[in-house]
């Protein structure tokens, strides 16, 4: 692994005093690798999993050429040779699904077939039922039927699918990394494979800092907070299916943090704390930290979420990320979002693409300053006019942690960006598949 030192001092514009989020997210980037061990799971259990190899299709599906409607298989030479713009065929038997019918239609025949059935040979093309009308056959001639439609009910190929249209056999039918979702479980039942091998879960431990931090069920004293960020960080780690380790409050003690921070460490991969971390902090989070590995302190040009600590710490031969969050509330879970999440999802073998930003009118002005990004909290919802608009939820001081809970998205101010007047488009993030 890259250390950070010589990851930073790639860069030629460098500066932890006002680091854009964008060269913050490309440090962390370069820095993690995904952590090594892979599980053979049960396609059920391995829904939210990674998978940790390409998974390739070992049969065709589906298997034949099949119908896609109920109707009348035959030749598309029908259609060509088709007199007065109607084509009449003799049908000479049923094509049920899951039978091995071996019907052959000759030239002015046709199989009557249901929806799943194996094609019949010569035939390639498929006459909706609905588009037909049958016709018993005159007395005296061969028993049967004859069915009768318009030549231009159906053009060549229609209504046919084809052998290995969904998945070939011997190509990729998911690739490393994925992130597998319920389409994938059913995707890999139709292969029949009962088994995948994944990427063991990640293990993350988190703990909050702070003095003034009580825990529910601690009566309150006079200057005191409930410690919420516990919550909000179990919340959010949950979402990403990892194994959480919650070590609740860390007293502002030196022997406290360099013990937890130890434990941490020792037993995750990744370690997740919030508070202490600002510029003239009088704690000893940081300096604990700084004694426990390659970690550095950076002020990111953002609103909220300026301080935050990065690096890699180390304790009895094992090692850790380490992510030290800013104590406010609102700062955690902005820079959960637009650090860890990628972060946690790169040491997974994660291959999740970026959150989609959509561009909407923004219901009201805006102020902001060029130089920092923001993540203001929105709520996304259609105007008068019928048109998506976003309007901020009111107070966006960082501590209003409210402002998350009403949100349903973030409004993406960018770095270079000013204010933004009523009825300019802005980018939003939202919070559904995000949160
Ligand atoms: P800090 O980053 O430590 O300076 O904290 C900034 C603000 O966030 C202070 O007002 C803290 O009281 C508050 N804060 C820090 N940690 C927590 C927490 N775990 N739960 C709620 N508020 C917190
Ligand atoms: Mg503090």
């Amino acid at each position: 692994m890259p250390s950070l030192q010589s990851v930073i001092s790639c860069l030629s514009d460098y500066d932890p005093s006002a680091l854009p989020v964008e060269q913050a997210n490309r440090i962390i980037a370069e820095v993690i690798e995904p952590v090594s061990g892979i599980e053979q799971v049960a396609i059920r259990e391995a829904l939210d999993r990674v998978l940790a190899e390409d998974v390739v299709s070992p049969i065709d599906v589906p298997a034949h050429d099949n119908s896609a409607m109920d109707g009348f298989a035959f030749s598309s030479a029908a259609l060509q040779s088709a007199s007065g713009g109607e084509v009449t065929l003799r049908v000479i038997g049923t094509a049920l699904a899951g039978e091995a019918h071996g019907l052959t239609p000759a030239t002015g025949e046709a199989v009557r077939i249901m929806t799943g059935a194996v094609m019949p040979a010569g035939c390639d093309t498929v006459v909706p039922q609905e588009f037909t009308q049958r016709v018993a056959e005159a007395a005296g001639e061969a028993a049967g039927e004859t069915v009768r439609f318009a030549a231009d009910a159906v053009r060549a190929g229609d209504n046919r699918r084809l052998r290995g249209e969904d998945l070939a056999r011997g190509k990729p039918a998911l690739n490393q990394g994925r992130v597998l979702q319920p389409a994938d479980l059913g995707l890999l039942a139709s292969l029949g494979i009962a088994e995948v091998r994944v990427r063991r879960r990640l293990r993350v431990a988190f703990f909050s800092t702070g003095d003034e931090l009580r825990s529910i069920g601690e009566p309150l004293d006079a200057g005191c907070v409930y410690d919420s960020n516990r919550y909000t960080l179990h919340g959010m780690l949950r979402r990403l299916h990892v194994e959480l380790i919650d070590m609740g409050v860390v007293r502002d003690d030196p022997a406290a943090l360099e013990a937890a921070l130890r434990s941490a460490c020792e037993n995750a991969d990744a370690v997740i704390t919030s508070g202490g971390v600002s510029v003239g902090e009088a704690d000893y989070t940081k300096q604990i930290m700084a004694e426990l590995g390659d970690v550095t302190f950076w002020k990111i040009a953002m609103r909220p979420g300026r301080p935050m600590a990065f690096g890699r710490i180390a304790s009895n031969g094992h090692q850790a990320l380490l992510f030290g969050l800013p104590g406010n509330p609102v700062a955690v879970m902005v820079t959960f979002y637009h650090f860890v999440r990628a972060a946690l999802h790169r040491m997974m073998g994660a291959d999740i693409a970026p959150p989609p930003l959509m561009r909407v009118r923004s219901a009201q002005a805006i102020r902001k300053k060029p130089g920092r990004t923001e993540y203001q909290r929105g709520i996304l919802a259609r105007g008068a006019d019928g048109q998506w608009e976003v309007r901020i939820t009111g107070q966006q001081g960082s501590g209003v942690l409210r402002s998350m809970s009403e949100a349903n998205c973030f409004i993406v101010l960018a770095h270079e960006q000013g204010g933004v007047e009523a009825g300019d488009p802005v980018e939003v993030m939202l919070f559904e598949g995000l949160l």
